[in-house]
């Protein structure tokens, strides 16, 4: 176990839940929250520790950005959130400026830090980050595709009645509007999707309009989602601390496309080790394309 100092940079929502996800995995040593709200800061770092009374083991305490600096891995969970009816690219011109404060405040940073980009839209504040730090690519990444694609797994699994760790299927691309399933290798059991017992070709359709709507759907019943996404981050942290070789779908630097976005990758304590060339049909081939000229258009 080598990673395990987390500092998490923003901590409302997705920041604040995050550690609490942490603190019940038991899996970092030590939490740092830093938020330029330092009373909201302290208030969530007073509540969580209630959560450690029980039987945690780490220890949190507030911090600054030179604290966050030295960490093992740093969350930059820190920005402006989708409002309702809200698009993820329409946050980068209140959230590009935000890292541009973050990433000069961590300098010096780690050089062996991991840092993952929860903020909003995903891709392209990935894509920024990397340019902000003069970390190797394969230490910046983003939570990209991996919530959609535990969505899709878990729609699927009611559709189909198995557990969702039987379902093999991803949504890779954009985390956004232009995300897409990857249905020609998705299965069960070795079954491709579309044969499985009782699975129509509209089924997918629907599946798939599903997984893209859910986060509108949250944010217009209750303003905002931070559990899921939350979760997402701290099996992340659990991956890398433990050296785990997960395969997720994560926002990482494809050099082919010279952008970041979703495609399956393997996660462990150096962080990204390997991105799986997973096979694509022309359609989705055609989708992948066109989630990177959307992004580059918004550079
Ligand atoms: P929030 O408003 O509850 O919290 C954002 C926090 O960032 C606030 O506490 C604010 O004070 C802090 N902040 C702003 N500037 C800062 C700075 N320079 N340094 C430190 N802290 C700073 O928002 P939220 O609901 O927690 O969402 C945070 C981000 O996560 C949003 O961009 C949202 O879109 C994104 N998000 C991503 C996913 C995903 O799947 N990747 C899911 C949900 C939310």
């Amino acid at each position: 176990m080598k990673h395990s100092k987390i500092a998490i940079i923003g901590a409302g929502s997705v920041g604040s839940t995050t550690a609490y996800a942490l603190l019940l995995k038991n899996i970092a040593a030590e939490i740092i929250l830093v938020d330029v709200n330092e009373v909201r800061c302290r208030g969530e770092i007073l509540d969580l520790s209630d959560a450690l009374s029980f039987d945690g083991t780490s220890k949190i305490r507030l911090g600054n950005a030179q604290d966050a600096s030295q960490a093992d891995i740093i969350v930059i969970a820190a920005g402006k959130p989708q409002g309702p009816g809200e698009k993820r690219l329409e946050l980068l011109k209140a959230n590009k400026p935000i890292f541009e404060a973050i990433f000069s405040a961590i300098k010096p940073i780690n050089p062996h830090a991991i840092v993952i980009i929860v903020t909003n839209p995903l891709d392209l504040m990935t894509h920024y980050a990397q340019s902000l730090t003069d970390l190797p690519r394969n230490q910046v990444f983003g939570t990209g595709t991996f919530l959609d694609t535990l969505r899709l797994r878990g729609i699927i699994a009611e559709k189909t009645g198995v557990a969702c760790e039987s379902v093999d299927a991803y949504i890779l691309g954009e985390h956004g509007d232009l995300q897409f399933p990857a249905w020609s290798s998705a299965q069960i059991a070795g079954i491709p999707i579309a044969q499985y017992p009782g699975i129509q070709k509209k089924d997918l359709n629907d599946i798939a309009d599903a997984v893209k709507n859910k986060a509108y759907e949250i944010i217009s019943c209750k303003g905002s989602t931070y559990f899921g996404i939350a979760t997402c981050v701290a099996r992340m942290c659990e991956a890398i601390v433990f050296d785990q070789k997960l395969v997720m779908p994560l926002s990482t630097y494809i050099p082919e496309y010279t952008m970041c976005l979703s495609l399956p990758v393997i996660l462990g304590e150096n962080g990204i080790e390997k991105i799986l060339p997973i096979p694509l049909d022309s359609d989705e081939q055609k989708k992948l394309i066109g989630s990177i000229q959307q992004l580059k258009n918004c550079l």
